[in-house]
């Protein structure tokens, strides 16, 4: 077990103007279970793969419990890597495949099979010890590779999409036996995904990466709450905020027909004749009276639904989407008013780094 520090670590392809990760300085601490997401190219696995020592770092350092590690072989770094593909040897057996690092490190015997019959109870693989990878499921598969990082005791697991395979309701599941797995062995773990979903459900801390820029690193509740910039509050929640444009004026900025209070700091700070608002669908409230909204689709979702509409603000169309009563939501065609709930409004700037202006 060990801390993972990032310090200042770039890596620049070559023929690339932009570095793939730029600067990263990051702490992962002892025992947690950090995710690394963002959009598609992004830099997550470049990431990942640094600490992996399958990328080379062009400057800054890696240092893996407290040991720069940052030019040392992958093999000399004492990690376990679950890849998207699993990776499996197909002509070996599940037991084979997951006793095989052992038996290249020259482990006995009857050491490789203690180690590989534990992992392979906690993993429910027992039954299936003798079979080949391609006589296994999708799920099956995926223990396989997650057993065969459990079996190294490692320092440290990274994991690169290890669920994208999965249909989703194994993918629910597994991401759980994932996190309860994790707990209990108590091995640092740095996990990639691109879905925000899997970020905020598993993951101490999640590092929201953009342009291989580090925009956040928080708990998933502060992320929601709090997030840094107008990248991060986008990206962040399903559906995804609300965020418009809007002029200040004495009082506040005028939505519809409510204002929101600014203090006087924040538009300072604003420097510009404009803030961008950002409002969580559960945080736009249809109403007696407020803001009109045409609805042009509905989406019912069993426990809770959300419409999708649009409305006109300061002159221009502005789509908006709030989350209404499961019971009896309201109708595409449909015209309601909402209200937004000036306690949970988030303000940014409109420069390019969009930043926090809101406590
Ligand atoms: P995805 O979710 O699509 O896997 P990612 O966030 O993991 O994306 P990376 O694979 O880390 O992103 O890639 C980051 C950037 O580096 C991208 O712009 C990508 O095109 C570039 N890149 C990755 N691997 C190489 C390589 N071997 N040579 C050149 N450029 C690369």
């Amino acid at each position: 077990m060990a801390p993972i520090i990032y310090d200042q670590a770039t890596k620049l392809f070559p023929g690339s103007d932009i570095p793939a990760v730029d600067n990263l300085n990051l702490e992962i601490e002892d025992g947690e279970f950090l995710v690394l997401v963002g959009p598609s190219g992004c830099g997550k696995s470049t990431s990942l793969r640094m600490i992996a020592g399958l990328e080379d770092v062009d400057s800054g350092r890696i240092l893996i419990g407290g040991r720069d590690v940052t030019y040392a072989a992958p093999k000399d770094r004492d990690i376990a890597m679950v890849f998207q593909n699993y990776a499996l040897y197909p002509h070996m057996s599940v037991a084979e495949n997951m006793g095989f690092a052992l038996k290249i490190a020259g482990a006995p015997g009857a050491e490789i099979e203690r180690r590989v019959a534990e992992a392979a109870a906690m993993l429910d693989l027992g039954a299936y010890l003798d079979r080949k990878p391609k006589a296994l499921s999708g799920g099956q598969r995926q223990r396989v590779a997650m057993g065969r990082a459990i079996v190294r005791q490692p320092q440290v697991f990274l994991m690169d999409e290890p669920l994208s395979n999965l249909d989703a309701k194994l993918r629910v599941q597994t991401r759980i036996q994932i996190g309860q797995l994790q707990r209990r062995l108590g091995v640092t773990t740095v996990y990639v995904t691109h879905d925000q979903v899997e970020a905020m459900t598993m993951g101490d801390r999640v590092a929201v990466l953009k342009g291989g820029v580090l925009q956040q690193c928080a708990s998933p509740r502060e992320l929601y709450r709090k997030p840094a910039n107008v990248f991060v509050a986008g990206f962040m929640g399903s559906p995804s905020m609300n965020l418009l444009t809007l002029p200040i004026t004495d009082r506040g900025v005028r939505f519809g027909d409510t204002t929101i209070p600014v203090p006087r700091d924040t538009l300072t700070a604003a420097c510009n004749r404009d803030v961008i608002v950002g409002v969580r669908p559960e945080h736009l409230e249809v109403a007696e009276t407020g803001m009109k909204l045409e609805i042009d689709v509905v989406e019912e979702l069993g426990a809770e639904a959300y419409v999708f509409g649009h409305t006109t603000i300061e002159g221009r169309t502005e789509q908006l989407v709030a989350r209404v009563g499961w019971r009896n939501p309201p109708q595409k065609g449909e015209v309601v008013h909402v209200r937004i709930n000036t306690e949970h409004v988030h303000l940014f700037a409109t420069t390019p780094a969009g930043d926090r202006l809101s406590p």
